[in-house]
């Protein structure tokens, strides 16, 4: 999940992103309101009013979720935790953090950001729906009232019970929601342990989404098919999310109290920037049978040759390593005293199995992957033996 995804542009410096799988629940919005709901609120109406309620209805969908990340993303980044996206999938939004909070007071203030936020802005959509007359009357069955509210107050009334209902359905105590966020910053408040404070969190999660499979389950003895596939996928969603944090936690307890240097590895096979690529092919890649190499130059680090990288090229018997070479920049490389946690987060987001550990400028060692994996794998057989 999130793979595909396309950058639209950039707010308060935050680039807001779709996922392809955004596009899927878009055309189910638009198609639904415009088909669907709109026709039963303001009957009578021309189609070509509708489908066009029904754009500008998702256009405010799309913004309200992006302004409820935004809630989050600018509260966080107060906290100096910086957030790499903003981006919409098929479940909604979210802002990808590349810090974990570092205080329960910071993590309560993020995950309440948000809902604060989208209450906010359905006060905003419900002032505009009374600018415009004022939401329609709720039909009732049979009574042959004529709805007579403009098309623009049916557009922004439900805009507004849509960002209601974003704030509701988010503070529900079940982690990872906001809800769930805020419960675990409370308990890891007043414990001050945050792996308990995590598992008791991501327990309401996980009962929250028995709650939603048994609601899908209900769904389908009801006769409403793709509601209870729809609420089934987002109970296991909450679910995963909610035990993967849980792993995640431990993995990070596990690794923090370890600073990179406890497992760097110094004997090093680098290459020089004005090796031939050809000899890098045969001497290097065929001979030691790493994937990357690190190129220095006296002691410095200048940047990583990738194996991926040397095959894309036309012709490698013209060129040097310094021509097919990845700048040294602050995805590739960290400080030896970095916590490890953080070094393996910036492999994840970066998708990387090895990073270059340098001390002003100078490459001292690697720390790869497969060495914090075999360490937590160790440490998992010791704790369960
Ligand atoms: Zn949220």
């Amino acid at each position: 999940m999130l793979r595909y995804r396309l950058t639209l542009f950039r707010l308060l410096g935050f680039p807001i992103q779709i996922d392809a799988t955004w596009i899927f629940i878009a055309v189910l919005i638009l198609w639904s309101l415009s088909t669907g709901l709109f026709p039963m609120v303001l009957p009578d109406q021309d189609p070509a009013i509708y489908w066009r309620m029904g754009g500008v209805a998702l256009l405010g969908f799309a913004a309200s979720i992006v302004l409820h990340e935004l809630g989050h993303a600018v509260v966080a980044r107060s906290y100096d935790m910086p957030i790499r996206s903003i981006t919409l999938f098929i479940f909604g939004g979210v802002a990808e953090m590349e810090k974990e909070p570092p205080s329960a007071k910071a993590e309560f203030w993020v995950a309440i950001a948000g809902p604060i936020m989208s209450v906010v802005v359905a006060v905003a959509f419900g002032a505009l729906a009374y600018l415009f007359g004022g939401p329609p009357a709720l039909p009732e069955i049979g009574d042959g009232q004529i709805q007579t509210a403009m098309p623009e107050a049916v557009v922004f009334s439900y805009l507004a019970f849509l960002n209601v209902i974003l704030a509701v359905f988010n503070m529900v105590p079940a982690f990872p929601l906001d809800g769930g966020r805020v419960l675990r910053a409370i308990l890891w408040g007043v414990r001050g342990n945050l792996m308990w404070a995590t598992r008791v969190a991501a327990g309401f999660g996980s009962g929250f989404a028995a709650l939603l499979v048994a609601w899908a389950i209900f769904n389908l003895t009801a006769g409403n098919p793709v509601g209870a596939v729809w609420y089934f996928i987002l109970g296991l969603f909450v679910h995963s999310a909610a035990q993967g944090q849980v792993y995640y936690q431990k993995i990070r307890s596990a690794l923090e109290p370890r600073p990179v240097k406890s497992f760097m590895r110094t004997e090093l096979v680098v290459v020089d920037p004005d090796m031939p690529v050809e000899r890098l092919i045969s001497e290097y890649f065929y001979t030691h049978y790493y994937k990357s190499f690190p190129v220095v130059h006296r002691g410095e680090l200048l940047g990583v040759v990738y194996a991926s990288d040397v095959r894309k090229t036309d012709s490698p018997e013209r060129l040097r390593v310094r021509d097919v070479m990845r700048p040294a920049d602050e995805d590739l490389v960290i400080q030896p005293d970095t916590d490890s946690a953080t070094a393996l987060q910036r492999m994840q987001i970066n998708d990387q199995t090895r990073l270059m550990v340098c001390e002003r400028g100078k490459l001292i060692g690697v720390i790869a992957l497969r060495d914090l994996m075999n360490f937590l794998s160790i440490r998992q057989d010791l704790e369960s033996g």
